[in-house]
C-alpha cells in the first residue's frame, strides 16, 4: 500500500500530510493562511503559529490528510508510520 505522507518539521509539533487523502476543501488555507499557504514552499510552517492552535486547526481538516505529532512525545500516534 502506497503511503505518500510528507512530514514538516516544526520546533513543537509535526505536521503530516497525505495528499492522496485531501479532498481540496480549502478548510487548512482559508482558515489559517499563516501557516498553510500554497505559494510558499514549504507549503506549510509548523512554526508559524503556535503548537495547540495548528493542531486545533488541523483537527478540522475533514479528510484526515493533515495530522500532527507534538515533538514533546504527546502523540497518540506511533512514530515512523
Ligand atoms: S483541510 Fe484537509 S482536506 Fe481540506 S485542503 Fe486542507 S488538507 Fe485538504
Amino acid at each position: 500500500m502506497q503511503n505518500a505522507k510528507k512530514l514538516y518539521y516544526g520546533e513543537k509539533i509535526t505536521v503530516t500530510f497525505q495528499p492522496e487523502k485531501c479532498i481540496h476543501s480549502g478548510v487548512c488555507v482559508k482558515g489559517f493562511p499563516s501557516v498553510f499557504n500554497l505559494s510558499k514552499r514549504p507549503w506549510v510552517d509548523p512554526d508559524a503559529a503556535t503548537a495547540e492552535a495548528i493542531a486545533r486547526h488541523i483537527d478540522k481538516c475533514p479528510s484526515g490528510a493533515l495530522e500532527y505529532e507534538h515533538v514533546d512525545g504527546k502523540s497518540d500516534k506511533k512514530e515512523g508510520a
